[in-house]
């Protein structure tokens, strides 16, 4: 068949047609979704949230739960009766009572994950044949694989995905595509969260429709005037990419500068410390070629798996000779062995 056109790309502003406290499928959405069904094309929804919940909260004390050894929430995973940590995937059963007061059944989970729109899109739509494509339904890239050749055969009328249904599957019956949460991972000014958010609502769009069918994508928003988001309903990746390098040079990010991040990890925190300190101080090789030095900070994960992190932050010109820079630095304060140092030159991800 031939070469798919670009779906329609349509905002629903949350502020203003969003979904009863505690759903979030909107009503335009479920609209366009019960027309599908009547038409016998199918509907994806997207969002990038494994799991029920992301969050279960004690309504009698407040108490919410976290993983022992990570600053990270545990997820709540009803399939498998489990509250999951994705850092570290360190599990425990759901209990019935709160661990801190004791109240029985005042758990509440609280915000969506796959698990818990596809329990929404069941009550909304009962006759409707729902699959469910998260890393956590399918025992791996097999099964997966199965999954996503079944339902492209027609197999369900509605999908509901995270960012595995992005990339590179065809479902030539699908015609509309709901993007549930489009704000995730724009809200803390990260560049590359930005950029990252930009390319997989463009990749999930991109799933509806074909020559013959014509696709619709409607992606939920609480920030419809965000410029990412209006760069993503304009489908002007140009002017998105000219915005982003803007920012990017204003920062003196890569690739407009160098930056290394060194991360310090360890099980005991005041040795972590210490270490990032004398860093800190022994910066003078690094000034010799004009680059900055930043921190110690905490890591934004400040603890996984039990260790804690602080990092550092070297900005430099471009052009610098940044490798001797950081090595002579590095040979100038050593850190103990209990304390593992970690350089990331350029870094992908500051986390
Ligand atoms: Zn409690
Ligand atoms: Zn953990």
């Amino acid at each position: 068949f031939g070469v798919a056109t670009l779906p329609v790309l349509r905002a629903i502003d949350l502020r203003r047609e969003g979904p009863p406290p505690g759903r979030w499928i909107a009503p335009p959405l479920a609209r366009a979704m019960a027309e599908r069904l009547k038409a016998g094309e199918q509907s994806l929804l997207f969002l990038n949230r494994r799991g029920y919940a992301p969050l279960t909260v004690c309504r009698a004390c407040g108490h919410f739960f976290e993983c022992p050894d990570c600053d990270a929430r545990l997820v709540e995973h009803r399939y498998r009766a489990r509250l999951i940590c994705h850092q570290c995937g360190h599990a425990e059963p759901i209990p019935h009572a709160c661990p801190k007061c004791g109240a029985p059944d005042r758990l509440a989970a609280t915000g969506p994950g796959v698990e818990r729109l596809a329990e929404e899109a069941a009550a909304l739509f009962g006759a409707a044949r729902i699959a469910l494509l998260s890393s956590d339904t399918a025992i791996g890239p097999d099964a997966l694989r199965a999954q996503i050749d079944a339902i492209a055969g027609g197999g369900a009328d509605i999908i509901i995905g995270t960012q595995v249904v992005a990339k590179g599957h065809n479902f030539p019956h699908l015609t509309l595509v709901g993007v549930i949460d489009a704000d995730l991972g724009l809200e803390n000014g990260d560049l590359r969260a930005a950029e990252r958010t930009f390319q997989l609502i463009r990749q999930v769009s991109g799933r509806a429709g074909r020559a013959d069918k014509p696709g619709l994508a409607l992606i939920q928003t609480a920030a419809p005037e965000h410029p990412v988001m209006r760069a993503i309903l304009s489908g002007d990746e140009a002017a998105f990419m000219a915005r982003e390098a803007a920012a990017r040079r204003a920062a003196g990010a890569p690739p407009f500068g160098r930056m290394a991040a060194a991360i310090l990890s360890g099980p005991d925190e005041a040795r972590v410390g210490a270490a990032a300190q004398a860093l800190a101080r022994a910066g003078a090789p690094l000034e010799a070629v004009g680059a900055r030095l930043f921190g110690p900070a905490p890591a934004p994960i400040a603890r996984i798996r039990g260790r804690w992190r602080v990092r550092l932050l070297v900005k430099a010109p471009r052009g610098a000779a940044l490798q001797p820079a950081l090595r002579a630095w590095i040979a100038g304060a050593r850190p103990p062995a209990s304390v593992k140092l970690a350089i990331d030159v350029d870094p992908q991800s500051f986390l």
